[in-house]
């Protein structure tokens, strides 16, 4: 249950920036989640609605979910290249020495309390 566990974390975050901000509940939160980082947004999503309606602060939260597409590095020819088309073999010169620039993270991009009119 890598989903659960990911959603465990990110809410401990918002019960954090709650109680720094006197909030009592949440009405929704933006999180960006990298293309690779192994997220499956629909489960993620089934998973979320479980988690919410355990915890009181995020009862009825929304989620809101942008998508960061994985982008890798190539040392040897100093170009970038879509991740999930290519992999690790860069398509430009056929060289292993690349690495990851994005899409591996999760952050909590934005949260809005609940009833807030802005
Ligand atoms: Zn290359």
């Amino acid at each position: 249950m890598h989903e659960l566990g990911i959603i465990v974390q990110i809410s401990k975050t918002l019960e954090d920036v709650a109680q720094e901000n006197h909030l009592e509940k949440i009405g929704s939160v933006t999180l960006e989640i990298g293309e690779v980082s192994g997220i499956v947004s629909d489960y993620f999503d089934d998973c979320w609605k479980f988690y919410c309606k355990k915890t009181p602060l995020l009862e009825g939260a929304k989620l809101h979910v942008i998508a960061i597409s994985a982008i890798t590095h190539c040392t040897h020819c100093q170009k970038d290249y879509e991740t999930v088309r290519y992999g690790k073999i860069c398509p430009h010169c056929q060289s292993d020495q690349t690495y990851l620039i994005q899409g591996n993270e999760i952050n909590i991009k934005e949260i809005e309390a609940y009833g807030a009119s802005c």
